[in-house]
């Protein structure tokens, strides 16, 4: 586990690049008592405290100490955008510059939020706006506790479901993810259940047996879209390396491990993942699974040359795999008239800033 912050990530994000046990290491480096890790990880992950100041059950020799060697900055809000359906897509700017999209998503009584793990992501998913501007840097734990932090505020509502599905692969910046889940798990940081709490990945399976040694019951996703490897290298390029088999196995071993349920990640493209060939693959690669699939209607993305199945395809796609005894669902789309649906999360808004 990390303790001090990672040297890759910029100084400017200061005491946000900690995670909860980087708290502990370096309230014991610094002589205190370790009640006062407690107390930090509140102020900083629990409140989304602005100041040292305001942290007034801290002595004023310590915060002044903190204030000396850590920043403690919070992002700023550089676009927010107001779906007709009350999802809500911010554009927001981080300490050192880095911009990233978080999206809010209110349902009834539960507020889910979308949050980044990464200013871009390396994987270049063809399907993908986040994929086209490459990586710009990984995300610290702070950073992406902030972001419920900022849903949170602006909805005026505790938030009660968290998805890393916004930019970047989280397995590609495991350990700050992992540190974030656990503290929007704490009940020192959001409080929030860890089967709540689920994490999205393209495939990569170092991530997925790691998660599984994990004590926390958080949920995991995985992204296929599709269970014919040329095509899937075609579609995913960033997990060329990675053979469905060694897919397959790695979520066998999950769920002989965790006893939980997956979800697979399909979003439909016309002619392409959706053909009879295609979903049979589907259905081969399902089969003995613990799994239950999703299916996403995909959505557009300028420049990529991809539509979505007609509906009527999807509806017949989905009764066919429920009667391969397949479990599944088609996802309702969200925010597609703000562009914040999945996959349409990009580093520089095409909005005007507020
Ligand atoms: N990098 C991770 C998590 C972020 S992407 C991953 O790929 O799983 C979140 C989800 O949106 C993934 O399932 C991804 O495949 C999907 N997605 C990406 N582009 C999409 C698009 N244009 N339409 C629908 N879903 C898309
Ligand atoms: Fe990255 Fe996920 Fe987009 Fe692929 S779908 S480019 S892994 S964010």
């Amino acid at each position: 586990m990390s303790t001090l912050p990672s040297p890759a990530l910029p100084d400017a994000i200061g005491i946000k690049a900690l995670d909860a046990n980087g708290v502990a290491s370096l309230v014991a480096e610094l002589g205190e008592p370790g009640f006062r890790a407690k107390q930090l990880v509140q102020w900083v992950y629990g409140r989304g405290a602005a100041s040292y100041a305001e942290m007034t059950n801290l002595p004023s020799g310590l915060r002044d100490r903190l204030a000396g060697r850590f920043a403690l900055a919070a992002p700023s809000v550089v676009v927010r955008q107001v779906s007709a359906d009350g999802t809500r897509k911010y554009l927001l700017k981080l300490a050192d510059g880095a911009t990233i999209e978080t999206v809010g998503l209110p349902k009834d009584d539960r507020l889910t939020v979308c949050f980044s793990t990464q200013a871009g992501c390396a994987m270049g998913c063809s399907f993908c706006a986040t994929g086209e501007s490459g990586l710009t840097r990984n995300l610290g734990p702070g950073e992406m506790v902030d972001q419920l932090h900022v849903v949170a505020r602006d909805f005026g509502q505790r938030v009660t479901n968290a998805v890393a599905m916004g930019q970047g692969e989280p397995f590609a910046n495991y350990e700050p993810t992992l540190g974030a889940l656990r503290l929007m798990n704490s009940p020192d940081g959001m409080g929030i259940g860890a089967r709540h709490l689920t994490v999205s990945t393209c495939g990569l399976t170092s991530g997925i047996r790691r998660l599984s040694t994990e004590p926390e019951q958080f949920t995991l996703a995985v992204s296929l879209h599709s269970a014919v490897q040329t095509t899937r290298d075609r579609l995913m390029p960033g997990v060329k390396g990675v053979p469905l088999g060694e897919l397959r196995q790695a979520l066998v071993d999950y769920a002989n491990a965790t006893g939980r349920r997956p979800s697979i990640e399909y979003a439909l493209i016309g002619g392409v993942n959706d053909t009879p060939a295609e979903i049979d693959a589907l259905v081969v690669f399902c089969r003995g699974l613990l799994i239950h699939v999703n299916l996403i209607p995909i959505n557009p993305v300028e420049g990529t040359g991809y539509g979505r199945s007609a509906t009527g395809d999807i509806a017949a796609i989905e009764r066919h795999l429920t009667a391969e005894h397949i479990e599944v669902s088609v996802r309702s789309e969200r925010g597609a008239d703000i562009d914040a649906a999945c996959g349409q999360l990009r580093q520089r808004s095409t909005a005007a800033p507020e």
